[in-house]
């Protein structure tokens, strides 16, 4: 083999090594490229478009990262600002998500927030409107947080087996709602009301498959009567500014946590934010004549008027001789005030918990200005007002301004009124200058006696608390 031959063989196998070498250069640029393309995609098309916007936005984090794209690492700053967006759109308000992001300096040059809008604005064109005149109301009085001491046979047994639900009960009845596909709405999403006090509907906008609902709690008073019967002793600020319930277990010792509606649902909604449209909650009925939310804060304990005082009351106040009139009722509107932040409202259910047209318009006045005058500067004004024993001032045909009543209440600025019709899953009457709705009773009777009736809502047997004594007893 002479010299010439094998400088041939080597420049060949030289000539092999480096085409090798560029293969497999090529091979893995490809492999490289190919990987880059499909995170690429997952991440536009499948982790965004899917996303819910549920709060675990923090995977969405991970898998972006890239060391060839530095531009696109997140600051936490920048993960806040995606959260409350997320958080916005999970509750259906794609137009505050798109404007929050919109609204950053900078939002041009970030790809990454221009793919949330696109995704907001996609999930926004796929919603359509829900029939307000379908919408359905469901309500709840305070919730029995301890069955034996409630269900203990003395004389309020019957009466809390009834109209009650425990906490048990109403843990399962939201999920199996929100399972379903319930979400709740404020009656103002249903119409809203001009200068001039004529109303109009309004449009809810949803994904397929949600429903809106309306909730509301009656009497959120913790009346003196209920003490000692397993029932939370009010509303109170935990001290992290949170809305909770107290409640005096059997030992005396308080305890500090979601023993009612208002807590429960909060908590539920932090969970599961795409349960409150627009981060709108329930709206509470209250009466006044002893206080609102388990705070003093009538009249009567102000001025001890001992003609005004019930047992009930004297016993309160002979119990709690450092009793301070002004002290409760700024800590019951600190909590009103907090609820409100929280998307809860308030409607008057009538300062004596009357039923109008049974005892004529001069009590029906002087009934109202005391809800004005020692309930409203706690909770705040309202339109709505939630009739009690489910009465109402009018048959079901259209409110007229010949009803004294109708007349003399929107005069004081109601412009929604609810009666009880637990036999319909929805009941609404919009007429030029009001709305009327009914409610459906989710409690230990409707529960016992008709659970074909909630059959839309949730299943009875699911929901069922068995420490609840049977025969629900007749009405
Ligand atoms: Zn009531």
């Amino acid at each position: 083999m002479g010299r010439e031959e094998m400088s041939v063989t080597e420049r060949e196998i030289r000539r092999r090594r480096s085409s090798l070498i560029m293969k497999s250069l090529i091979a893995l640029l490809i492999l490289l490229l190919a990987g880059l393309a499909a995170l690429l995609l997952y991440e536009t098309k499948f982790k965004v478009y899917n996303n819910p916007w549920a709060p675990q936005t923090g995977d969405l984090m991970e898998s972006s990262e890239s060391e060839t794209q530095p531009q696109e690492r997140i600051s936490a700053q920048e993960q806040t600002l995606e959260a409350q967006a997320n958080r916005l759109a999970a509750q259906y308000d794609y137009d505050a998500a798109i404007e929050l992001l919109r609204g950053q300096p900078g939002f041009d040059r970030s790809d990454r927030r221009k793919t949330l809008v696109a995704s907001y604005e996609k999930t926004k064109a796929g919603c359509s409107p829900y029939s307000v005149d379908q919408i359905t109301h469901v309500f709840f009085h305070t919730l029995v947080k301890d069955d034996a001491r409630a269900f203990d046979g003395d004389e309020d047994t019957d009466g809390y087996n009834q109209v009650m639900t425990t906490i048990s009960e109403f843990n399962s009845i939201i999920q199996q709602m929100y399972n379903r596909g319930y979400v709740m709405v404020s009656m103002h999403d249903m119409v809203e009301v001009a200068e001039d006090g004529s109303v109009s509907t309004r449009e809810i906008r949803l994904p397929a498959g949600k429903k809106p609902f309306v909730l509301s709690q009656d009497d959120c008073s913790y009346y003196h009567y209920m003490d000692g019967d397993g029932f939370a002793q009010k509303l109170v600020l935990d001290e992290n500014g949170r809305v909770k319930n107290s409640y005096i277990e059997d030992d005396g010792s308080v305890s500090i946590g979601d023993y009612d509606v208002v807590p429960l649902i909060d908590t539920f909604v932090e969970n599961h934010p795409d349960f409150a449209y627009h981060g709108h909650k329930g709206i509470i009925a209250l009466t006044g004549y002893e206080g609102v939310l388990g705070y003093r804060t009538d009249e009567v304990y102000k001025t001890r008027e001992a003609a005004r005082l019930t047992g009930w009351q004297t016993k309160f106040l002979e119990e709690n001789p450092d009793f301070d009139f002004e002290k409760e009722t700024a800590e019951a509107k600190a909590v009103a005030d907090a609820m409100k932040a929280e998307g809860w409202e308030f409607a008057s259910h009538t300062w004596g918990h009357i039923n109008p047209a049974a005892r004529g318009l001069d009590q029906v006045q002087t009934d109202t200005e005391r809800w004005r005058d020692w309930v409203q500067p706690v909770v705040g004004p309202t339109d709505v007002l939630i009739f009690a024993f489910g009465a109402d001032i009018s048959d079901w045909t259209p409110y007229s301004h010949e009803n004294p009543y109708f007349n003399y209440y929107k005069s004081m600025g109601f412009n929604i009124y609810c009666n009880v019709d637990g036999s319909v899953k929805a009941w609404v009457q919009i007429g030029s200058d009001y709305m009327r709705m009914g409610r459906r009773n989710l409690d230990g009777y409707r529960m016992y006696y008709n659970p074909d009736l909630l059959e839309d809502l949730f299943d009875v047997e699911t929901a069922w608390d068995d420490n609840r004594p049977t025969p629900v007893p007749r009405m």
